[in-house]
C-alpha cells in the first residue's frame, strides 16, 4: 500500500516539474512517506526526519514533507511539527492531491502546514502515477478499514472502508495493461470486504472475475484478505480463472481462539482451517502465506504451541513471523504485555519451524516446470533475474535484463529456502 502511495507521490512531483534525485543533499524537495502500523518503523521515520536538521540548516531552500498514516494519528502532526520545526509540510493520506500545491506555495515562499484530522475524507484517486514496480502495477481497490483488531491501529488513521465503483477499478486495469503491464496486484486493508459499502451487489469475487475476463496475458494478484470474509465463491472464481494467482496470503495472526478473540479477530482456528482445506481442495498447487504475530497480550505457552501446530498443519508456503509491539491508542496497548525474554524465545522457535516448513516445501518444486514472469535482475547473483511462480515463489534464471517482463517455463533445479533456483525451459512466444 505504502509503495503505491509513493508512486503516487513520484507521479504527481514529476507532474510539476521535478525528477528523482539521487540522494537526499542533490534533492530540492523530500518527501518521506510514513507508516505508523509498526512501532519500530515509527522510530526509524522519526530518526531520519531528524537527521534532515542539518542539511535543512545550510540549504534552508530544501523543502521536506512528512505524510501518511503517521501524521493521522490524533495528536501524531502536531507531535511531529513540535518535535522537527523544520519540516515545511505535514499532511496526512488522505490529503495526498494537495502536495503539489503544498510545495509550490512553500517554493513561493508561503509558509503552511496542513494537517489531515479527518479519515473520514475521501481519497483522490485521479492523482497521476509514477510507477516504479516493475511489471507489477498496485491498484487501491478500496480504502480504509472496519474491523478494529485490538493491536491496530489502521482504522483510527485511514478511517471508515470505502470502496471504489467497479468501473473505476476496471479503467484503471484497462490503463495498465494498455501500457504493458503483465501483473496487477489489486490492494485493500481488506479486500474480500470489496463492494460491501457500494449496495449495488457487487463484491469482491465478481470484481475478480470482471477483471480476470479482460483480453491479453497477464497476472492477477490481491493483498489483503481477512480470514473472516474470504470465501468459498472467492475461491471458485480464482480456481476457475486462467489468470488469477494461485497465491493467497491469509493472515491467521494466531492458532489460538482465546487470543484470537483478544484480538477482535472475529474468525476461529476451525474456520481457518475449513477454508484453508477448500482452498487446497480446488488449487492443490497453492501458495498460502500469512501473517503470524507472538507475544500478544495474554498468550500462554500452550496458546503459542496451538500456533506452531497450526503453522505444521497450515504448511504456509511463507510467513511474516513478527513480535507484538503495543501501539498507542488502541486496546491491547492498555492490556498487561508479555515480557520480552518470553516473546525473544518464542518468535526464535517460530522462525525456526516456519523456515523449516518453507524449505521442505521449496524441495517439492525441485524438478518441476513452472511458468515464471520475469520481474527484475537478482543483484545478489549477478548474470541472473528472478520472478515468481503463479503460487509466489521467487526463482532465479540465468539470463538478462531483456527477460523482464516475459514468461517463461523454467525447470526448478535447486532451493534455498524460500528461494527457488531454475533454467529456462521455454520463453514467450517460442
Ligand atoms: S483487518 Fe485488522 S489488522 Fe487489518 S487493517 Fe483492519 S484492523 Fe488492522
Amino acid at each position: 500500500m505504502n509503495v503505491h502511495e509513493s508512486e503516487k507521490i513520484a507521479g504527481m512531483l514529476s507532474d510539476i516539474g521535478y525528477d528523482a534525485a539521487t540522494s537526499a543533499e542533490e534533492a530540492d524537495v523530500i518527501v518521506f512517506n510514513t507508516c505508523c502500523i509498526r512501532d519500530t518503523a515509527e522510530k526509524r521515520a522519526y530518526g531520519n526526519i531528524g537527521a534532515l536538521k542539518g542539511l535543512k540548516k545550510t540549504n534552508p531552500e530544501k523543502i521536506i514533507a512528512v505524510v501518511g498514516c503517521m501524521t493521522q494519528q490524533k495528536g501524531g502532526a502536531e507531535a511531529l511539527a513540535a518535535k522537527f520545526p523544520f519540516v515545511d509540510v505535514i499532511l496526512g493520506t488522505n490529503s495526498l492531491d494537495m502536495l503539489p500545491i503544498l510545495v509550490q506555495q512553500k517554493r513561493a515562499k508561503t509558509a503552511r502546514i496542513v494537517v489531515n484530522e479527518d479519515p473520514t475524507v475521501d481519497v483522490s484517486v485521479d492523482l497521476p502515477i509514477h510507477r516504479t514496480s516493475g511489471t507489477n502495477a498496485w491498484i487501491n481497490i478500496m480504502y480504509g478499514c472496519n474491523n478494529f483488531c485490538t493491536y491496530c491501529i489502521v482504522p483510527y488513521v485511514r478511517g471508515r472502508e470505502r470502496s471504489r465503483a467497479i468501473s473505476e477499478v476496471l479503467a484503471d486495469v484497462k490503463q495498465v495493461l494498455s501500457e504493458g503491464y503483465k501483473e496487477i496486484t489489486l490492494l485493500g486493508q481488506n479486500v474480500d470486504s470489496y463492494g460491501s459499502d457500494l449496495k449495488d451487489g457487487t463484491n469482491f469475487a465478481a470484481l475478480l472475475k470482471e477483471i480476470s475476463a479482460l483480453p491479453g496475458k497477464f497476472r492477477l494478484r490481491f493483498m489483503t484478505s481477512h480470514p473472516k470474509d474470504f470465501n468459498k465463491e472467492v475461491v471458485d472464481v480464482i480456481a476457475s480463472s486462467r489468470n488469477i494467482c494461485h497465491n493467497i496470503h491469509l493472515p491467521i495472526q494466531s492458532g489460538s481462539n482465546e487470543i484470537l478473540r483478544r484480538m477482535n479477530r472475529k474468525y476461529t482456528v476451525e474456520q481457518y482451517l475449513d477454508i484453508v482445506e477448500y482452498i487446497k481442495a480446488k488449487m492443490p498447487d497453492v501458495g498460502i502465506t500469512s501473517d503470524i504475530m507472538i507475544g500478544f497480550p495474554g498468550e500462554t505457552e500452550e496458546d503459542f504451541k496451538a500456533t506452531c501446530d497450526l503453522v505444521e498443519k497450515v504448511r504456509f508456503s511463507n510467513a511474516f513471523t513478527f513480535v507484538y509491539s503495543p501501539r498507542k491508542g488502541t486496546p491491547a496497548a492498555k492490556m498487561e504485555q508479555i515480557p520480552a525474554d518470553v516473546k525473544k524465545s518464542r518468535i526464535t522457535r517460530l522462525v525456526k519451524l516456519q523456515n523449516d516448513v518453507t524449505k521442505r516445501l521449496s524441495d517439492d518444486y525441485i524438478g518441476n516446470v513452472y511458468e515464471i514472469l520475469i520481474e527484475d535482475v537478482n543483484p545478489k547473483y549477478p548474470g541472473t533475474v528472478c520472478g515468481r511462480t503463479d503460487s509466489g515463489r521467487l526463482v532465479t534464471v540465468n539470463g538478462d535484463p531483456s527477460l523482464i517482463g516475459e514468461f517463461c517455463d523454467v525447470k526448478i533445479t535447486k532451493s534455498r529456502s524460500a528461494s527457488l533456483f531454475g533454467e529456462i525451459v521455454t520463453k514467450e512466444n517460442q
